[in-house]
């Protein structure tokens, strides 16, 4: 099932969520509505407050981007960032800011531990693209948006689109939460 993406001025984007304490029914049938969810919106990331669930949970798919077709998709559960290193600019988007591209400088490389599906453990390192979805899709947990971590000049430029967004004036590909939506408002 597809869900609606929360947006902008959502609040649930900015709560902090709730960690998982095992795996069942009702969690799988969100994991599988998230996937269904994000490719719907040609995402290649989706937190589970984007979908209005309070919860420490991501999904990941990069596989629709150059390069990356070999990728496989990754559920993300209750995740600490345990080390980073190096910096790097990278241009980001959000589903839940729809038409809104800003440069955003993190680390290139993370250290990670999480649960999966199966709520099986991991510790593991990654790079490049994968390391940068999952820093923003973690930020998303603790209720931070890639707009809170552009240059303060940079973000200046796109806070008029910040605001038609949480006025409801967006356009999207992908049903979205807000029931204010008017795509007609002037
Ligand atoms: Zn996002």
């Amino acid at each position: 099932m597809i869900l609606p993406i929360n947006t902008y001025s959502d609040q649930v984007l900015r709560r902090k969520t709730k960690p998982l304490k095992g795996a069942d029914e009702q969690l799988e049938e969100l994991i599988g509505n998230m996937f269904e969810s994000m490719r719907n919106a040609d995402g290649i990331g989706l937190a589970a407050p984007q979908v209005g669930a309070s919860l420490r949970l991501l999904v990941v798919d990069i596989s629709i981007a150059e390069g990356y077709e070999k990728a496989s998709p990754m559920v993300v559960i209750n995740p600490h960032i345990l080390a980073v290193k190096g910096f790097v600019s990278m241009n980001e988007g959000c589903l839940s800011i729809p038409d809104v591209r800003g440069d955003v400088v993190r680390p290139s490389s993370i250290q990670i531990k999480y649960r999966d599906e199966h709520f099986e453990e991991h510790t593991a390192e990654f790079n490049d693209l994968t390391a940068r979805v999952l820093q923003h899709e973690v930020d998303h947990l603790d209720g931070t948006l890639f707009v809170d971590r552009m240059q303060r000049r940079n973000r200046r430029k796109i806070q008029k689109e910040l605001d038609a967004i949480t006025r409801g004036e967006v356009r999207t590909s992908y049903p979205i939460a807000t029931q204010t939506l008017d795509c007609e408002v002037k």
